[in-house]
């Protein structure tokens, strides 16, 4: 007990995953199961069947999924999407962010735990993987602490050249999304001479992922993600959350029984608690320390809410299984809000909550009409640089103008130009009829005005752009003529 209230009086000023000296303190978690953990384990193994097919995931001869960073392509749930579109990535992103912290007010780390890629790789494949081959937590523990025999050796090898291989694996697929399921196919199938900066990427990745999973682990929710950083902001107290209800589980300790010589108390084994504890002075909490041994964070829920919690629930499948065997209702740590357990008051919306919603959905509206409303061509005209006006026979005068035309869709997109002033005239230094699916092209015009319509040196000027007879974007510009 002494022990225990020294922790407590001391957990804030030391990290779990660092010893007295500041040296990494490795952790072992200690599997469970239990209803919440089968369930992480259905969305786990969906998120990553969705993640591995992402790029290989083709609809009508397109892909589902492309970020071509360095082609400047990119595909999102088959929607083609070009830089000049950046406004909508720009609020797209921010309605994500609009919808995390909302998520994060609402239910805490939902995301962390249960949806983040670096949460369901590192538990549901890495450390999945570690146990198959090294054992359960003490098994673990005996290993590392033990010297270099051949069973270490051949284990360790194993670990490492699987997360290695595993790495790999992920290294592709990352790799795919970047430049698309071809050229992918293209980088592992051709002579790698040709595909050296490709391949040193391939590696690089590779060695990054690998970094991650097999020596960073957890110190990158607590150290290195800004959202874990986010968290102490965004919750309130009735944020849904892992939290222990510290007034029905204390105070703490190990069950007693009286036993068959009367009077005399002893501690018993879990699995001998059922038949004759008694629960008068303690709290539910049989200070078992399971949820502290699962916890891939290394915390103890039991000091209330903490930076590094990632509401991963496995803390509660714990509890609940010791709560089973010492007939006692589940739920000794739970998702629930602050409140909840402080007061026994039943979740609800805040205040905070509602405002949060209204600007995701004006967020969700706003990205809405810009997608429906967003030109399936962009055309952007400049006039020359270095160019005023040239006078041309006949009493006219020309602007020369640059054009680039973008065709945001998967077939060719015929084009014309109108300009929408009357006298005036167009004419295309090399003619575009049309635009291949999904290209740019760049061309010149000129534009022609009759000198005596001219009425001041910058007349404005807007230029239809038409698909057939449907007008698809329209350009404000302006012709230079001579003074007056
Ligand atoms: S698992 Fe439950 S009973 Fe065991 S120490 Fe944790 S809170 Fe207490
Ligand atoms: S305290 Fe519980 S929910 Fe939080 S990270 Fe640890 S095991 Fe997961």
């Amino acid at each position: 007990m002494e022990s225990t209230i020294a922790q407590k009086q001391t957990f804030r000023d030391q990290l779990p995953t660092a010893d007295a000296s500041g040296g990494r303190r490795w952790l072992y978690p200690r599997s469970t199961s239990g209803r919440f953990t089968r369930w992480r384990t259905v969305v786990a193994v969906v998120l990553l069947i969705a993640l591995f097919a992402g790029p290989f995931v083709w609809v009508n001869g397109h892909p589902l999924f492309l970020f071509n960073v360095l082609e400047r392509r990119f595909i999102f749930f088959g929607v083609m999407f070009w830089p000049q579109d950046f406004y909508l990535v720009a609020i797209g992103l921010l309605t994500f962010i609009v919808f995390v912290a909302l998520f994060t007010v609402v239910y805490g780390r939902v995301w962390c735990g249960w949806a983040c890629p670096q949460t369901i790789f590192m538990e549901m494949v890495f450390r999945k993987i570690e146990g198959w081959i090294e054992g359960d937590h003490n098994a673990r523990k005996r290993l590392d602490a033990g010297p270099w025999t051949t069973e270490k050796v051949v284990k360790k090898s194993l670990k490492h050249g699987v997360f290695f291989l595993m790495s790999f694996a992920i290294s592709n697929t990352f790799l795919a999304y970047l430049i698309g399921r071809d050229q992918w196919l293209t980088l592992i199938t051709d002579d790698p001479a040709q595909h050296l900066g490709g391949l040193t990427a391939m590696l690089v990745f590779t060695a990054v992922f690998y970094l991650v999973f097999a020596w960073l682990r957890e110190i990158v929710c607590t150290t290195i993600c800004p959202y874990g950083r986010l968290q102490g902001v965004l919750l309130d107290k009735n944020s849904l959350l892992v939290a222990y209800d510290y007034i029905r589980g204390e105070p703490r300790g190990k069950r007693v029984k009286t036993g068959p010589s009367g009077g005399e108390e002893l501690s018993v084994k879990l699995c001998s608690v059922r038949q004759s504890t008694h629960h008068a002075q303690k709290g539910d909490c049989v200070d078992c320390k399971l949820c502290v041994q699962v916890c891939p964070m290394g915390i103890d829920i039991r000091n209330g809410t903490q930076l590094e919690c990632i509401n991963c629930t496995l803390c509660v499948d714990a509890c609940d299984g010791v709560m089973d065997k010492i007939d006692r209702p589940r739920g000794l740590i739970r998702l629930d809000s602050q409140a909840g357990i402080e007061e026994g008051k039943p979740f609800r919306f805040s205040g905070r909550i509602l405002a949060y919603s209204a600007v995701l959905v004006a967020l969700l509206g706003l990205i809405g009409f810009l997608l429906v409303s967003r030109p399936v061509v962009d055309a952007t005209v400049l006039r020359a640089p270095g160019q005023l006006f040239q006078r041309e026979p006949g009493g006219h005068v020309s602007n020369l103008y640059l054009v680039e035309i973008i065709n945001k869709t998967y077939r060719p997109m015929p084009v014309q130009f109108r300009v929408n002033q009357p006298g005036a005239s167009l004419r295309f230094v090399q003619p575009i009829a049309s635009v291949p699916a999904g290209e740019l092209i760049k061309g010149s015009f000129f534009i022609q005005l009759p000198e005596k319509t001219i009425r001041q040196n910058s007349t404005p000027l807007r230029i239809d752009v038409l698909a057939g007879d449907e007008i698809v974007d329209q350009i404000q510009t302006t012709f230079l003529g001579p003074v007056k």
